[in-house]
């Protein structure tokens, strides 16, 4: 038996539910902090304003040793119904508050989450498997959002145009859309969540949030968090109410009529599924899904900056950001140069795969067994069609699911291989002889994310954000295709879903649009001047 395939085995063996009676990590002094978030050996996963919970119980597995960390109990089919109700009832209160009042309450969730920063992040650290100052950086990510939310509340527009008929105003009016479902992917547990909460909740929206199964202990934690603010202000707390759940809770919600809209952080598979369910009940839907982000490298591009960038783009995370970069299209002149110094890079970061928890960790473990076997199925494949693996390849041995980040090249830029998605560290170095078929290449696959150029030319800069540049929702330069800052819209084009959250103008996805016409003239007027009958 190979070395790989005895590994698969191993972490199988780890994933069958241990005794409900074992020890749990939350028991181990070394996680205090899992207790100052308020979580304990088994945690209820529905909170619709009281904490109860009827469905299965689900172990959460820490991906950097497969051990269980605690339990919670997910919703069942009614357990979600109980959500889905008390939040649309909790509504009416929520979107009598002035905006200004709402965001006031926003504003201390992000005092709360500042001060519940560091457990936090080491619970997102424990449970996804990213490391600390990742982790931490998520949490942030979401203070950051509170804070734009606050200063929108402030701001909310609505506009007053100029009416053709006399003694008429016409008004463009914003009110809230009542209900939202929000469910999240596992890699991005905390700020997706914050993305869309902070800004629904001062445009007066109220949400039932379905968290990724594996990711249940944080969904808990953040959910308390926010609880304790609504408590302290005297405001029901099903405004924010969580259902733990799989699947089946995330198809019950996507079929719901009382959730207007449903914003969707997953897959592209599951999404396309969603959007259609969403469409068929003429709902609203927010899509954020997979990605396969380029790096285009110029010519003239400076090695320096690319490759600092490019391995946080390429390895970090261990691959698992919808933005990681996936294909890397290097100008002939410097391909060789490129590769065998990314290969340097990579190499030099092997030794620094580990615990995501602690300081010197550079690079945490995928997030399950799963995620471990598409990794070795794609490198399989890769070799199999002729591809040439440059650098890592392998599953580490060691407990926890571990793999090398990987470099692979010799495939063709359109190959399915390389215009799939796989949620894992494995980059594909593609040649290119010029800019023009670097944007070809980038624009070729279905997914529309990310997309990065590195170059110091002035003109190609304005090539690639112009009509005929990158196809993608965030168009970089000389910066890596993940981390984003949350001013700016977030989100992708084609098999991405077109979703925008976080900042500009996204807000409009939580609200709804009224024209209003206002008629103070005493007599009837037609627009376009139009004369129906003997006036
Ligand atoms: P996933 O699609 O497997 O699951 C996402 C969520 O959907 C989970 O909560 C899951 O329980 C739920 N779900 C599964 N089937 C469902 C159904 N039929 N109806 C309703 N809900 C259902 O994704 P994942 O593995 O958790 O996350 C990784 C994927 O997410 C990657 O493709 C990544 O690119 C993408 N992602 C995209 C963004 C973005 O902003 N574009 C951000 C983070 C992650």
């Amino acid at each position: 038996m190979n070395r790989v395939l005895c590994r698969s085995l191993l972490n199988i063996r780890i994933r069958v539910p241990m005794a409900r009676n074992a020890s749990y990590l939350i028991e181990d002094p070394k996680y205090s902090f899992l207790k100052d978030l308020g979580l304990e050996k088994t945690n209820v996963g529905v909170f619709n304003g009281k904490w109860q919970a009827n469905g299965q119980i689900i172990q959460s597995f820490s991906p950097a040793n497969g051990k269980v960390i605690a339990e919670v109990q997910a919703g069942s089919s009614s357990d979600y119904e109980g959500c889905a109700k008390a939040a649309e009832d909790a509504w009416h209160a929520w979107a009598e508050l002035p905006a200004p009042a709402r965001g006031e309450v926003v504003r201390q969730i992000g005092d709360a989450l500042r001060e519940k920063l560091q457990p936090l992040g080491q619970l997102v650290s424990l449970e996804m498997g990213k490391i600390l100052p990742e982790a931490i950086g998520e949490v942030v990510e979401y203070i950051h959002v509170c804070d734009l939310a606050l200063g929108l509340s402030r701001t909310l527009p609505g506009t007053i145009f100029p009416s053709e008929r006399p003694g008429h105003v016409l008004i463009e009016k914003w009110n809230p859309l009542g209900a939202i479902g929000i469910i999240t992917a596992f890699n991005f547990p905390v700020a997706v969540f914050g993305w869309n909460s902070a800004i629904a909740m001062v445009c007066g929206d109220v949400s039932v949030w379905k968290p990724s199964e594996t990711t249940p202990l944080i969904s808990v934690a953040v959910t308390k968090i926010v609880e304790s603010v609504l408590v302290k202000n005297n405001i029901p707390a099903a405004v924010a109410s969580l259902c733990v759940g799989g699947k089946d809770v995330g198809e019950q919600l996507v079929k719901d009529p009382r959730m207007k809209l449903v914003s969707f952080t997953g897959s592209t598979a599951v999404g396309q599924q969603v959007g259609v369910e969403v469409q068929k009940r003429f709902g609203r839907h927010l899509l954020e899904l997979g990605g396969n982000n380029a790096i285009i490298v110029n010519s003239d591009a400076n090695l320096d900056l690319l490759l600092n960038a490019a391995l946080f783009a390429c390895a970090g995370t261990a691959g698992q950001r919808c933005t990681t970069t996936r294909r890397l299209l290097i100008h002939k002149k410097v391909y060789g140069e490129v590769v065998s110094k990314l290969k340097k890079a990579f190499a030099g970061v092997v030794s620094r795969i580990g615990d995501p928890l602690l300081n010197e960790t550079l690079i945490g473990p995928l997030h399950t067994p799963a995620a471990v076997e598409a990794y070795k199925k794609t490198v399989e494949e890769a070799k199999k069609q002729g591809g040439t693996v440059e650098f890592g390849g392998k599953v580490m041995e060691r407990e926890g699911y571990f793999v090398e980040p990987t470099i692979i090249t010799g495939l063709p830029h359109d190959s399915p291989l390389v215009k799939t998605e796989c949620f894992a560290p494995i980059v594909y170095c593609l040649e290119i002889p010029d800019l023009d078929t670097g944007i070809k290449y980038n624009n070729e696959v279905e997914q529309g994310l990310s997309s990065s150029l590195f170059t110091e030319n002035l003109a190609d800069i304005f090539k690639w954000i112009g009509p005929h540049g990158s196809d993608c929702g965030i168009v970089n330069v000389n910066i890596p295709t993940n981390g984003a800052e949350v001013g700016g819209a977030f989100g992708g084009e084609k098999a991405t879903g077109g979703g925008r959250e976080c900042g500009s103008d996204s807000w409009k996805n939580y609200m709804r649009r009224s024209t209003v016409t206002i008629n103070y003239s005493g007599t009837i007027k037609l627009a376009q001047n139009i004369k129906f009958g003997d006036e």
